[in-house]
């Protein structure tokens, strides 16, 4: 080994190797600054003298199978132009760190294929050492976020953990990058997301959002020129939600023993598309005598399933026709929470039918939550807060593993 070595493999300068030392598994290479090197950590002048120090060991990481550590005497250097007194400044190493930056490439290296704790385990360090190289690494490519060339984007909330914790995520519908996570599922979580959006001068064409007034709100505020989409997955999901109050309220008023075992385990079939009904276990017959025996639930289940036609009709003026006979149809029916939400869909027309101008969704964000849950169950996401959020930034392009 030479200080030619520690040059080519660590990239270490203005050290000059002396010896190795093997101590079980560890291989320690003592060097010495070369005192030619020595200059002001604060003003960088060259005019210092040497005023003690101490001993240190920085980790390199590993050499065939055993540990590697740069041992050398960190002087504290008094300056004779500036009068600061400092430890020396590494060009190799960040202050305060216990290893040299060879370590943390390699930390990074490896966290591309393993997790955390295997990489902790692997090179001999704390879970918590490789946690903060990660961090680092990822607060710098992550540090100013493009936005300028973002035009279609998605904004959805996401419930993490057990409780009522919510997050509201911003996904470029382009390229699938996360662009922004903020606690809470309010408008309010989105107004540093503006900022930098308005900073950025990017031109948003389009936002997928689903019919929360709180994000409608907010999107025309501040884009007032983009077209909102509602996304059609949550509409479909507000109707079935509408059905299964109808069937609650119909069982609880319904007045027969034999009424209720009708309506009773009926609700996930009312909820199911008719195409996935399982025959053999009798599913449509089931739901068909329940359809019999209540005509509201009846009207209710196929306006549901007309509704979901709505975003597959031949253009937005066809569409928009069989918008307004669904809402007619709605309020004929005569069933209260069906023509309630027939007129809010009139209300929310524009943006309804500005899918057939904007074929967009929520959907690729709601694919990426069990990618978000899942860090933040095996990333401490609860603990760490800006950790988390950097992982779901990093899970787009996946150079990092997801877990751990
Ligand atoms: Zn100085």
């Amino acid at each position: 080994m030479s200080t030619s070595f520690l040059y080519h493999t660590f990239n270490i300068q203005g050290f000059k190797h002396k010896r190795e030392r093997y101590e079980g598994s560890r291989i320690i290479f003592e060097t010495e600054a070369k005192p030619g090197s020595f200059r002001c950590a604060c003003c960088k002048s060259y005019n210092v003298i040497r005023k003690g120090g101490q001993s240190r060991d920085l980790r390199c990481g590993r050499i065939s199978g055993k540990l590697a550590f740069l041992r050398f005497f960190s002087h504290r250097l008094l300056c004779k132009d500036c009068g600061a007194c400092r430890q020396m400044k590494l060009s190799f190493a960040e202050p305060k760190k216990s290893y040299i930056r060879a370590f943390s490439r390699e930390v990074i290296g490896l966290s591309q294929k393993m997790a955390i704790q295997d990489v902790a385990d692997y090179l001999d360090v704390s879970w918590h050492v490789i946690k903060e190289i990660q961090k680092e690494s990822l607060r710098k490519k992550f540090r100013n976020l493009k936005l300028k060339e973002v035009t279609h984007i998605a904004i959805d909330e996401i419930c993490i953990g057990k409780g009522r914790d919510f997050v509201t995520l911003v996904m470029d519908l382009v390229s699938g990058a996360i662009l922004y996570m903020e606690d809470g599922k309010s408008g309010n979580s989105l107004e540093l997301f503006w900022r930098r959006l308005k900073r950025s001068g990017a031109v948003v064409e389009a936002v997928a959002i689903d019919m929360s007034p709180a994000y409608h709100a907010a999107v025309s505020k501040n884009l007032p020129d983009a077209a909102i989409v509602f996304d059609h997955f949550h509409v479909v999901k507000l109707m079935n939600e509408k059905i299964a109050n109808l069937r609650r309220h119909l069982w609880h008023k319904a007045d027969s023993h034999e009424e209720r075992n009708i309506l009773k385990g009926t609700r996930w079939l009312l909820l199911k598309c008719p195409e996935n009904l399982d025959e053999e276990k009798g599913e449509w017959p089931r739901l068909s005598k329940a359809l019999e025996l209540n005509s509201s639930l009846a009207i209710a289940y196929y306006l549901k399933e007309d509704l979901r036609q709505l975003w597959s009709q031949a253009n937005k003026e066809v569409a928009e026709r069989f918008l307004r006979a669904w809402c007619a149809r709605a309020e004929e029916s005569g069933i209260s929470v069906l023509r309630k939400f027939g007129r809010k869909l009139l209300g929310a027309r524009s943006a309804l039918l500005a899918y057939y101008d904007y074929p967009i969704s929520t959907g690729p964000l709601e694919a990426t939550n069990n990618k978000v849950k899942l860090i933040q169950r095996q990333a401490y996401g609860f603990r760490d807060r800006e950790f988390f959020r950097l992982k779901v930034f990093a899970s787009h392009d996946l150079s990092y593993k997801l877990v751990g």
